[in-house]
């Protein structure tokens, strides 16, 4: 196979133009500058003429699964601008879905200019009930049919912490406000099964081969909203069957020592395959960057230069029955994962504390910390003395940017995803997407990750009405860019095996189009608003020398 350029992520020999690898085993041969005489006549030459190739990409933090429910049974409304839209996205959804309701997700009022009503969703279905999600996850609004469904009237009391949306007469205007008023209705949804779990991941698995991944580490669910006894069902039969594509890493999440028990049990149920393995646990340590309940040593900010009272965001675990809680799955696990939700730099502290007493019990567990929105110098340090991975999702700042700096504040901005000093440092850092958080396709995390200074400069110098900065001040190289993705992103799957298109390694690697990516490398802001070049950057998509996806011309 020939290219213009390949990135094999192989220190001894990082370049090549081409790939040569064998059909009937799957692996890499040899990558070459030229080709000979003798091999020409020996091998069948696929041009690719102008085009990059890289190994496949790893999508280190990817809520696969959640993914794949959302896209195949719910109505993703994030893009809705009007309720029309929000009616008629909601009627396409009702012509093909099997389950016998209609779910939507990623409804705005920011980008609508006022919540819907019953009435509204009415006008989408009204023999089959609605019930769609706030983006923030606090409220709900439904239709009638859900209404009558949960036995919501006039009459009905407010749930205790929780609000019935309503008309001047008290009638229910089909708006939930907070899970208490939204478990009324949500009672009566029916669970997803193991045969839902399936066609989800299958459905989502196709997706993302069309944007390069190849591997997905997959930490589950976010509180009730995934049963990871069924997960893990659903994931082994399909690779007993061999019907995953996507190499699917599993992180197991863990909310208290009560439930590191049962997640222990499960653990014990994955049956591991060509195409799955356990990687190990995840624990949530504090709240979000958004709703400012990240755990911070210093208070929020609001608004940019505003502080937010002593808000500090707020842990969520006892740290004596956190410590416990890691050395008990370590107990059971010692050559496993622990990976943990740490944004604030109060967490990224404490989670270090923890995992400096554990690496001298357990010196085989690999640790990793996600999000890291700005940490201190001191806790880089400490990262990196200790061989701590980041996991990033340098995307955000394309999605979430300005929100994010708004609460971080000036000058804690400084400090906000600093990829380029974690590498200089020599930290292990890995890309990934959040995905549903942000859409997964690796691009937005390639290019923010390229112009990070561009980025939150332009965010913030939006603030102050300049916009002096140029993209051509690149923080990391397209090269270091795919690594995070690739070479560094194994390391955070805990795979050395996968990734490098070296001899004997599997042929698994993506076809990108070079002159789209240089579109995005010299004009950044305008490629990733253009729908037109972000699906059409991957050529194709192999796995074990097999073409898996192809774009169509
Ligand atoms: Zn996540």
């Amino acid at each position: 196979m020939k290219a213009k350029i390949i990135y094999t992520m192989d220190p001894e020999k990082p370049y090549g133009k081409y790939l040569l690898f064998n059909e009937t085993t799957g692996n890499i041969e040899k990558v070459l500058d030229t080709l000979s005489n003798s091999e020409l006549s020996n091998v069948e030459v696929i041009d690719y003429g102008d085009y990059l190739i890289t190994p496949g990409i790893i999508d280190s933090h990817n809520h696969l699964l959640m993914m794949g429910l959302h896209y195949t049974f719910m109505v993703n409304l994030s893009d809705a601008h009007n309720i029309d839209d929000i009616i008629q996205k909601l009627r396409e959804f009702s012509g093909k879905a099997e389950f016998p309701w209609i779910l939507g997700y990623g409804l705005y009022e920011g980008r609508i200019g006022r919540l819907p009503t019953r009435w509204d969703l009415d006008k989408a279905a009204s023999d089959k009930p609605v019930f769609i999600m706030h983006t923030s996850g606090h409220y709900a609004v439904c239709n009638s049919k859900a209404l009558e469904i949960a036995g919501i009237t006039k009459s009905t009391q407010d749930p205790p912490g929780g609000l019935i949306g309503r008309e001047p007469d008290g009638t229910p205007n089909g708006i939930l406000y907070e899970p208490a008023a939204m478990d009324l209705v949500r009672r009566y949804i029916p669970q997803f099964t193991v045969n839902h779990y399936k066609e989800a991941i299958l459905k989502i698995q196709d997706e993302y081969l069309k944007t390069g991944i190849t591997t997905v580490k997959d930490p589950g669910g976010t509180g009730g909203d995934i049963d990871e006894e069924l997960r893990i069902r659903a994931l082994n039969e399909l690779s007993e069957n061999n019907m995953l594509k996507v190499l699917v890493k599993i992180c197991l999440p863990v909310f208290s020592y009560e439930d590191a028990k049962r997640k222990v049990t499960i653990a014990r149920m994955i049956r591991e395959g060509e195409k799955l393995t356990f990687l190990g646990f995840k624990i949530f340590m504090d709240g979000s960057g958004l709703a400012r309940t990240a755990w911070m040593r210093d208070p929020w900010n609001k608004n940019f230069t505003e502080i937010d009272d002593d808000n500090r965001g707020i842990p969520t675990w006892n740290l004596e029955e956190l410590r416990k809680t890691i050395d008990y799955l370590l107990s059971e696990f010692p050559n496993k994962m622990i990976c943990i939700h740490t944004i604030g730099d109060k967490a990224v502290e404490e989670a270090l504390n923890i995992i400096e007493d554990m690496k001298m019990k357990y010196p085989n567990v690999s640790f990793t910390l996600i999000h890291v929105y700005a940490p201190t110098s001191r806790d880089i340090e400490r990262i990196r003395e200790n061989g701590v991975m980041i996991e990033t999702q340098t995307g955000f700042m394309h999605f979430l940017g300005k929100l994010i700096i708004s609460n971080l504040g000036l000058i804690r901005t400084n400090r906000f995803m600093n990829i380029r000093n974690y590498l200089e440092q020599g930290i292990i850092v890995c890309n990934s997407s959040d995905s549903d958080v942000i859409n997964h396709n690796p691009i937005y995390g390639l290019i923010t990750s390229i112009y990070r200074t561009y980025y939150v400069n332009s965010i913030v110098n939006t603030l102050m009405n300049t916009h002096e900065m140029n993209p051509a001040l690149c923080d990391i190289s397209l090269y270091d860019a795919f690594k995070l993705y690739t070479l560094n992103a194994q390391r955070c799957v805990h795979d050395n095996s996968i990734v490098a298109l070296k001899p004997g390694n599997k042929a698994d690697f993506v076809v990108w189009d070079l002159n789209l990516l240089m579109r995005c490398f010299e004009d950044p802001i305008n490629c990733l608003s253009n729908d037109n070049i972000i699906k059409n950057l991957v050529i194709a998509t192999y796995i074990n020398g097999k073409i898996m996806h192809k774009r169509v011309a």
